[in-house]
């Protein structure tokens, strides 16, 4: 049975989605990310968060947390790497594992960094964002992590339990890296290959690889969901943080400017009632009635 709402990325816009969610009575999955990835919980101040001023982000991200969790929403560790709407069920991928639900709402707040050069064009062809899903097509090959996230430490050692030849590049040698791996500083990185990928170039000298994974926080939301529109570099919503595509809305950061706390919580609210008006409503109407359809819980 799909949930009746997803919501992708648990930060205040998402957090604040799933409790108006719930308060519709909708199920709701939370998918995200440790809620402490937040850049809100570097915040050692929060000041102009109406009525309670010279809060930390750390404190507010807690509170929020403890409310969503209180009224019934589901969470989810896990980065969410593709979503497909098809016929009123939106399907997740999250890692090799999928979910199901009539609705989604990214909240994924503003992803970070560029592309690297051949990224986009090696996708599928030895450019991986995903170590569980891609890792056994490359047991016994060289392949190199490039770790972006914190827990591409354990994936990469998954790579290497998998038998997979592993090179490990990151900024900061990673503690809990396999020390049978061998670490590269990163610097700046090209991913090369002609029909596929054959190295991820680190300052100039070719690291062998047959796959690059390159494992990040979050995944842009046009790689996400193709045929997303944006509209200034921003998911482009409406007044009722509606999309371009149907049974898909957007809250938050993600949405553009200003990237700021209020703004992500109050989109969050009208998301997640939306959301559920539109589960309402595709649940009444004739295209669903062939699928299975209980409202709430
Ligand atoms: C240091 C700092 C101080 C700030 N101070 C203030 C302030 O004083 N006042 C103010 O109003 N604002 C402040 N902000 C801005 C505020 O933090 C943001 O506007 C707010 O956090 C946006 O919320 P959001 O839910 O849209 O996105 P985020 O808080 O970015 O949350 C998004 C979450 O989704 C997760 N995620 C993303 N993609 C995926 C995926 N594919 N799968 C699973 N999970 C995913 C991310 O890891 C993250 O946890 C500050 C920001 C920073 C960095």
């Amino acid at each position: 049975m799909p949930y009746d709402i997803a919501i992708v990325g648990g930060g205040p816009a998402g957090l604040s989605a799933a409790v108006n969610a719930r308060a519709r009575n909708k199920s709701v999955l939370v998918v995200s990310n440790d809620y402490r990835e937040s850049p809100l919980y570097r915040a050692k101040q929060v000041d102009n968060y109406l009525g309670m001023p010279g809060q930390s982000g750390a404190a507010l991200l807690d509170a929020y947390y403890r409310h969503a969790e209180e009224t019934g929403a589901t969470f989810r560790g896990g980065r969410v790497l593709n979503i497909m709407a098809l016929d009123g069920t939106c399907y997740l991928g999250i890692g090799s594992e999928m979910e199901e639900a009539r609705a989604v709402i990214l909240c994924t707040g503003v992803s970070q960094g560029k592309k690297f050069p051949g990224e986009a064009e090696f996708l599928g062809r030895g450019v991986s964002y995903c170590a569980t899903c891609d890792g056994m097509l490359y047991r016994d090959r060289p392949v190199a992590v490039v770790g972006l996230a914190p827990d591409a430490p354990e994936e990469a050692n998954f790579l290497q339990g998998l038998g997979c030849q592993v090179t490990y590049v990151s900024g900061k040698r990673p503690e809990a890296l396999d020390p049978a791996i061998p670490w590269v500083r990163a610097g700046r990185l090209e991913i090369t290959g002609e029909a596929a990928v054959t190295a991820l170039r680190v300052n100039g000298e070719d690291i062998p690889a047959d796959c690059v994974f390159l494992l990040r926080h979050a995944v842009p939301p046009t790689d996400l969901l193709p045929g997303l529109a944006l509209e200034g570099g921003y998911v482009a919503v409406d007044r009722e943080m509606k999309t371009n595509l149907p049974g898909v809305f957007a809250a938050g950061d993600c949405t553009g400017l200003p990237l700021q706390l209020s703004k992500a919580v109050g989109e969050g609210l009208i998301a997640g009632q939306r959301a559920a008006e539109y589960v309402d409503q595709l649940c009444d109407s004739e295209v669903i009635n062939s699928i299975t359809c209980e409202k709430g819980e």
